[in-house]
């Protein structure tokens, strides 16, 4: 049973080509072929160079070459000379190879050329089902919708995500499960995106224990990434929230880390909303076979080995002024307004314990 069934919604599919398995990275110079494309600038997300060389390899006469500059978040001035670059190349297609910082780099570039982005996502970020992006300048994160950076194709090849540490798939995991649980709770939540954030959250919460317990566990990676592909394409239509605007603050204005973040804010953004959101928390709740959504997330969270709270990563008890302010400023209505005060509580509560109850 969800709540949107009651209310008045528009409802719009977006368009996209997927392929999904094992060993799928072989077929990006096929896909690229497929787009009609002939000069594939490809981005590099940094973890693999034997990876970006086989690419470059298989793209043959189709590679145009390769950016090797990311950053999360995507500074204006690294959008700004990937675009010159994709412009000086006559690039007809961005091969984005890597997390959401490679993704978010051709969405940049996208956005100004219109040229398609086949995406090979190696983290659970989910960028690559979204026509969101994002980027930052003088310490402000900007982020819009706009269909033209939504990848034509994506390749998920689970056998990408295996380098990816413990530590780290926990928390790009986790980022994974936010998308689901906001994607419950925004004015533009309707029957398909439950329905797809519910499977997500339960193929990730699997998917999760299985990869951080064993990283070398082909299924279990395998789960995870389609948890991920579901976080991506619940944020896609169903949208964002608190939670999210909260986060892009940090990561925009403090530079914390994406995925960490969002790791340790999710829970408490969540519990902010036991009363204002019942139905999202039962929801959320029963995709984690947990008796309680806050309790399930933060047992997921301990099961995973997320411990840490924003001052470990940096957040000083003096920034939460400024992020409190800036959070407030863009906070939605939905599903209950949000005052200043209450964005402080949260941060307050995630700056020593992530995923475990303060003592
Ligand atoms: P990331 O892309 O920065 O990757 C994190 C680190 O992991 C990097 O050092 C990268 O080189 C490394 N890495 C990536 N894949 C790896 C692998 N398989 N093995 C080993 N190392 C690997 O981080 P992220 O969390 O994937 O993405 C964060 C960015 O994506 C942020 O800028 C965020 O705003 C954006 N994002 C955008 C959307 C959207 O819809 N627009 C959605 C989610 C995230």
């Amino acid at each position: 049973m969800t709540t949107s069934l009651a209310t008045r919604l528009d409802y719009e599919a977006l368009p996209g080509r997927v392929v999904f398995g094992a060993g799928a990275v072989g077929e990006v110079a096929a896909e690229v072929e497929r787009l009609g494309a002939e000069r594939a600038l490809l981005i590099d997300g940094l973890f693999d160079a034997a990876l970006v060389e086989r690419i470059e390899r298989d793209l043959g006469a189709r590679h145009a070459a390769t950016l090797g500059e990311v950053a999360q978040h995507v500074p204006a001035e690294l959008a700004a000379s990937a675009l010159a670059r994709a412009r000086e190349l006559d690039a007809d297609c961005l091969v984005a190879l890597g997390g959401g910082s490679a993704t978010g780099v051709a969405k940049a570039v996208a956005k100004e050329t219109g040229l398609p982005i086949l995406a090979v996502p190696t983290t659970y970020a989910g960028s690559e089902m979204t026509p969101i992006w994002g980027i930052t300048a003088e310490a402000r994160k900007t982020t819009g919708r706009d269909l033209a950076v939504l990848p034509r194709t994506v390749v998920y090849d689970p056998e990408l995500t295996v380098s990816l540490p413990p530590l780290a798939s926990a928390a790009s995991g986790m980022n994974a499960v936010a998308h689901c649980v906001e994607a419950m709770w925004t004015p533009t939540a309707n029957p398909v995106t439950d329905a797809v954030a519910a499977e997500g959250i339960t193929l990730l919460a699997a998917g999760l224990r299985g990869s951080v317990r064993e990283p070398r566990d082909l299924g279990a990676r395998a789960l995870a990434l389609q948890g991920a592909w579901l976080g991506g394409a619940a944020l896609a239509v169903g949208g964002t929230g608190l939670h999210h605007k909260i986060c892009h603050v940090l990561g925009g204005t403090f530079n914390l880390p994406h995925a960490e973040v969002h790791a340790i804010v999710l829970p408490w953004v969540v519990e902010h909303y036991r009363e204002a959101a019942p139905a999202a928390l039962h929801r959320v709740a029963r995709a984690l076979d947990a008796e309680d959504a806050v309790a399930g997330l933060r047992e997921l969270g301990r099961d995973l080995g997320l411990e840490a709270g924003l001052a470990d990563f940096g957040l000083r008890p003096g920034d939460l002024e400024l992020a409190s302010e800036l959070a407030a400023a863009v906070a939605p209505e939905t599903p209950a307004p949000t005052s200043r005060e209450q964005i402080v509580s949260i941060l307050e509560k995630a700056m020593y314990t992530g995923t475990t109850e303060r003592e």
